[in-house]
């Protein structure tokens, strides 16, 4: 292991300043993907700021309903948070449906965004990785394809995103706050993690030095139903093939609005936007969920390895919108 410094930063604007100060830094927050990346050679960075220590691990709603997360917040508290079980209770299933107890009690929300793919040959680091050694090709392609993206590969990586709680974030158009170098921002999850590309050693949007402080997620519609489904090799401590966060409104058998995100499909959190194009507005019955997985899937384009997700994904689209609907036709 290349050794590194390590610096405790005092406030949000300290790490900033401490990670810009040094062209190879990053931030420590949970620990529980970056220490891996360490001992497995992933990252070899010149300076480690430790920012688990800063006080960004509040829950506060605000009168309207909004939910301010802090950066900070262990996933096992926010699962566990009676705002989130009464408001979103698909993010606390999200959560909950990741890693372990003890992970989640270590793990934080701004660590879990921006955690890394398991794509397994990225973790081997004897293996050529574009997304570890830009250039140097995919191994992943012609290789063992079952965990890889079905939307929006490149000829570069056909990696997904891991993460269970960014999948519901981006069903519930929550907003990541930023400080960075430049100042305080915010961007719709949605457009944190970008597709692969050309480039695909850069899994999101961040600049050098973009703290994430939290996240914001506004008040769900009223009577809205939510639901989150994972498809996993085993029942427990398992990344997803396939999974889905979904939220529903019907009225008088009309929906009158959907969002749905799917995740393990993706380089990032996939937004089902056609599949939600076609519901609403529509009757909330069988035939408008299975136009709604066919509209979104049609744009799939899966390997040989991973055709399987395609019908899987159609399936889990369907059952968990006849589960909101409480359909009786
Ligand atoms: C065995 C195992 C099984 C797992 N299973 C699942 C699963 O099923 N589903 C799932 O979703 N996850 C799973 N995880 C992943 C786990 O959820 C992540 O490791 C964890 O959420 C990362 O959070 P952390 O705080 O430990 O991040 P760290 O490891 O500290 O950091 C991760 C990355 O985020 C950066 N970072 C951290 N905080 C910030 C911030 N505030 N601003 C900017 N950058 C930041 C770090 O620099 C680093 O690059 C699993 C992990 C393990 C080890
Ligand atoms: S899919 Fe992406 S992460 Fe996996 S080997 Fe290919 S380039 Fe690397």
């Amino acid at each position: 292991m290349r050794p590194f410094d390590y610096e405790r930063a005092t406030d949000a604007a300290d790490a900033v300043a401490r990670a810009a100060s040094r062209p190879e830094a990053v931030f420590l927050a949970g620990g529980t993907n970056l220490v891996d990346h360490l001992k497995l050679g992933l990252v070899e960075p010149e300076l480690l700021v430790d920012i688990s220590h800063l006080p960004l691990a509040a829950i506060e709603q605000e009168p309207d309903g909004t939910l301010d997360i802090g950066a900070n917040v262990r996933n096992a508290d926010l699962a566990a948070h009676p705002a989130v079980r009464r408001s979103h209770p698909l993010l606390s299933r999200a959560l909950l449906s990741g890693a372990s107890g003890q992970l989640r009690n270590l793990a934080t929300t701004g660590g879990n965004l921006l955690q890394r793919t398991r794509c397994v040959y990225f973790q081997d680091v004897t293996t050529p990785c574009n997304k570890r050694s830009p250039g140097s090709g995919c191994s992943a392609l012609g290789g063992h394809t079952e965990q890889h993206a079905i939307f929006g590969a490149s000829q570069q990586c056909i990696a997904v995103h891991p993460s269970d709680m960014a999948v519901a974030l981006a069903a519930l158009d929550a907003q990541v706050s930023l400080l960075g170098p430049e100042g305080v921002t915010s961007m719709p999850v949605t457009e944190l993690h970008r597709l692969p590309g050309d480039s695909p050693e850069r899994d999101t949007v961040l600049d050098r030095g973009q703290l994430i402080t939290g996240v914001r997620i506004p008040p769900p519609p009223a009577g809205a139903r939510h639901t989150y489904r994972k498809v996993r090799e085993r029942s427990s401590f398992a990344f997803a093939l396939i999974s889905l966060a979904a939220e529903m409104v019907v009225e008088d058998g009309v929906i009158a609005s959907a969002r749905l995100a799917l995740g393990g499909v993706a380089h990032k959190p996939w937004r089902a936007r056609r599949a939600e194009e076609v519901l609403h507005g529509a009757p909330a019955i069988t035939e408008t969920f299975t136009a709604a997985a066919k509209a979104e899937l049609e744009q799939a384009r899966p390997l040989e390895g991973n055709a399987f997700k395609v019908p899987m994904a159609r399936a889990m689209i369907v059952a968990a919108l006849k589960e909101l609907a409480v359909e009786t036709t």
